[in-house]
């Protein structure tokens, strides 16, 4: 069983979180091609390695986590609060 270590709750059992998907996928514009969103909806790589994911506290403080992880040991190398990892949005300049 994964040991995660929640920034808010400390290191919790891996059944208090859900799975939340790959960390690396980025959202193609809203412009972008059908193919792209199809490929960004459903198509996934299953890397072997170290690999970022999403992790939802889901049965603690319900956060969710971005997670750097060997998937093939399941050595967690690290975990921060998602929004912490997320683009931040960028404020458009000028007049109103
Ligand atoms: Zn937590």
């Amino acid at each position: 069983m994964l040991r995660i270590e929640c920034p808010w709750c400390g290191v919790r059992n891996e059944d208090e979180f859900s799975y939340g998907g790959d960390a690396t996928v980025e959202r193609p514009a809203d412009d972008a091609s059908q193919d792209d969103w199809y490929d960004y909806v459903y198509t996934r790589a299953n890397p072997a390695g170290r690999h970022r994911e999403y992790w939802h506290h889901i049965n603690g403080c319900r956060a969710w986590l971005t997670v750097e992880r060997d998937t093939m040991t399941h050595e967690i190398f690290s975990t921060e609060p998602t929004s912490a990892s997320l683009p931040q949005p960028q404020r458009k300049t000028g007049s109103l």
